[in-house]
């Protein structure tokens, strides 16, 4: 569970980039942030992990305040998927996936295992990629290794920034669906930042339609969408 309360982030050039920020995200839920440019959505997700820190307000993680814990370990609860997903272009598909969990204490080979599975649940053969480098892939395959090395350490939330914003329209579709069928096998809680109302709809569980600043709606979809 995710609890925003309160929040506001006041930028040092006196920018108020989410003004008194109040939601909350339950265990297993995608929520979707979607709004125009510049409204905060970003903002939101780095205060999850403690990448930037809040003015004022409080941000509780499994009812705890996340201001006394760790970054570090706050980041190990915590998967972050972003759009240029910055793999290590030296290491393979396989060991880019297997490296945190093996930096964690998982031995080499149990890591390799568990990567070439999530490999698997992205839909890349690992049979096929997992000896391949980054260069060697597609723009959609790589986002498919950032979401399956952010799934490596097993966090229970993820923080996803447009991490299918790269990619043409149908190698994103795709993705959506694939990531979609996922979320429904690993139901992590999951905040989703797009500026894609079409994608907000179909991946969210509730939306957070941003406006300046703030959150205007936070609902399901179709009361979104205004259906009946
Ligand atoms: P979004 O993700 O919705 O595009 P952001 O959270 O990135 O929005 O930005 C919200 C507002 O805060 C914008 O006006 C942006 O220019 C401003 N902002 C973001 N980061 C900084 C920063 N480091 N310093 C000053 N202003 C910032
Ligand atoms: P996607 O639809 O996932 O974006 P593409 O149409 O871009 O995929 O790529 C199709 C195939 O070409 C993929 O199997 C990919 O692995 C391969 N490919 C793309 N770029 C390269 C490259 N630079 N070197 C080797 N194979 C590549």
């Amino acid at each position: 569970m995710i609890r925003f309360e309160n929040v506001t982030k006041r930028y040092a050039d006196g920018t108020t980039a989410v003004d008194e920020l109040s939601f909350e995200v339950a265990d297993g839920e995608l929520v979707t942030l979607v709004g125009p440019s510049g409204c905060g959505k970003t903002t939101t997700m780095k205060m999850v992990n403690r990448l930037i820190e809040p003015s004022s307000g409080r941000i509780f993680l499994d009812n705890e305040d996340i201001s006394t814990v760790d970054p570090v370990q706050l980041r190990r609860r915590i998967g972050y998927v972003i759009q240029q997903v910055g793999l290590f272009p030296h290491k393979t598909v396989l060991d880019n996936t297997a490296t945190v969990p093996h930096l964690l204490g998982t031995g080499r080979a149990k890591a390799r295992a568990r990567a070439a599975e999530l490999l698997d649940l992205v839909g890349l053969d690992p049979k096929v990629y997992g000896e391949r480098y980054p260069e060697q892939l597609s723009g959609g395959q790589r986002q498919r290794v950032g979401v399956a090395r952010a799934l490596a350490a097993d966090p229970p939330v993820l923080l996803m920034d447009e991490p299918f914003g790269a990619v043409d329209p149908v190698v994103r579709e795709r993705l959506q669906s694939e990531f979609l069928r996922l979320q429904q096998e690993v139901r992590k809680t999951v905040l989703f930042v797009t500026h894609d109302i079409e994608e907000a709809v179909r991946l969210g569980d509730r939306i957070a339609v941003y406006g300046q600043g703030r959150i205007e709606q936070f609902d399901t979809p179709s009361a979104v969408l205004g259906a009946p």
